[in-house]
């Protein structure tokens, strides 16, 4: 019985190798009849290859692929070939590279380089650094006009003259039409670092980095004048201003016949010494003493003008033109202030 089984196992493994032992060998001489099958991008064709090819390089020497100093392939030329492999010529790019004002000079350079490298190589020749307006992380292509201007920047330092301001102060203590200069500006020094930056070699800004005080301007006060002729004002204000003051005796007179010897028929009636129609704050002195054409303050009276002449009036009188007869007598004769403006 034992050595029935026996026999039968023998049978079994002898059955069992002459079925799968043929198809084992079978298969393997199957696949010595496939070449591996590759594929290659170069200058943008991707084509699939079936190739007898041993390693990378007999490839493309089968393939009359020949290749530049800066061209890549993505495996060593002995890289063993396998089915499915991947094989990729990235030829180098030729481009363009400008600076400042010199024209387009042509490069060759790797593929894959951005213009950032580019940039980093044009600054190391220059020694300077240079600007690219564009996206400086962009992969350079063939063809690619790459234009960089340098850029530079200087300090120096300068003494510049600080302009004053003017304060206008409107104010009824000067008369109108005249302006009084109570304070005189003065123009102020300031020592200024100025930063000069240059692009592609012309100056493109100016910058104040610094600021030293060497004087402060001063700024003036123009004390400009809104008063009418024969407006009152307070002659003690700080805006009011005058050459001198005089202590005059003072009348007045109007257009009377008796206060001027002309009727109202007259053509000079009302006409002053000066040619000046009358009016109040037309005066009248003596011209020795006070020039006709100048601008007075009289106490009590107001802003007027030394335009009128009279018979009476001789040394240091004033005789004051009213709109009535009654007001002028009333008036009276007194000693008043009169101040000489400016
Ligand atoms: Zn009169």
């Amino acid at each position: 019985m034992h050595r029935i089984k026996a026999i039968a196992a023998v049978l079994f493994f002898v059955f069992v190798a002459a079925v799968f032992l043929p198809l084992v060998v079978f298969d393997f001489n199957a696949a010595d009849d496939y070449f591996p099958v590759v594929t290659l991008s170069d200058l943008g064709q991707v084509n699939r290859y079936e190739t007898a090819a041993q390693t990378v390089g007999e490839f493309l020497e089968d393939m009359g692929i020949t290749t530049a100093l800066l061209d890549r392939v993505s495996y060593p030329a002995d890289s063993p070939i396998y089915d499915g492999m991947d094989i990729s010529v990235k030829r180098a790019v030729r481009f363009y590279v400008a600076t400042d004002d010199n024209p387009p000079a042509p490069w060759v350079m790797r593929y894959g380089i951005t213009v950032e490298d580019i940039l980093l190589q044009v600054q190391n020749t220059y020694d300077t650094p240079f600007l690219y307006a564009n996206d400086l992380t962009r992969k350079i292509e063939t063809a690619d006009v790459l234009r960089f201007q340098s850029w530079s920047t200087r300090y120096f330092t300068e003494v510049v003259e600080v302009p004053f301001e003017i304060i206008e102060n409107y104010t009824g203590s000067v008369r109108s039409g005249r302006t009084h200069i109570r304070q005189r500006g003065a123009t102020g020094e300031h020592e200024v670092t100025v930063n000069v930056v240059y692009i592609g070699g012309h100056e493109d800004s100016r910058t104040i980095t610094d600021t030293v005080v060497i004087s402060d301007p001063v700024y003036a006060i123009y004390d400009i004048g809104t008063a009418a002729l024969g407006a009152t004002t307070n002659t003690n204000a700080s805006d009011f201003h005058y050459l001198r003051r005089l202590r005059l005796q003072a009348t007045a007179y109007c257009a009377c016949v008796v206060c001027t010897g002309k009727n109202p028929g007259d053509p000079w009636h009302g006409i002053t010494a000066s040619g000046r129609q009358v009016e109040h704050g037309i005066v009248a002195v003596d011209r020795d003493v006070i020039p006709l054409g100048t601008h007075l303050y009289v106490e009590g009276y107001g802003f007027a003008i030394a335009a009128d002449t009279g018979g009476a009036i001789v040394g240091d009188k004033i005789d004051l033109f009213m709109y009535s007869h009654q007001d002028a007598l009333r008036f009276g004769r007194r000693y008043l202030n009169v101040w000489v403006l400016s």
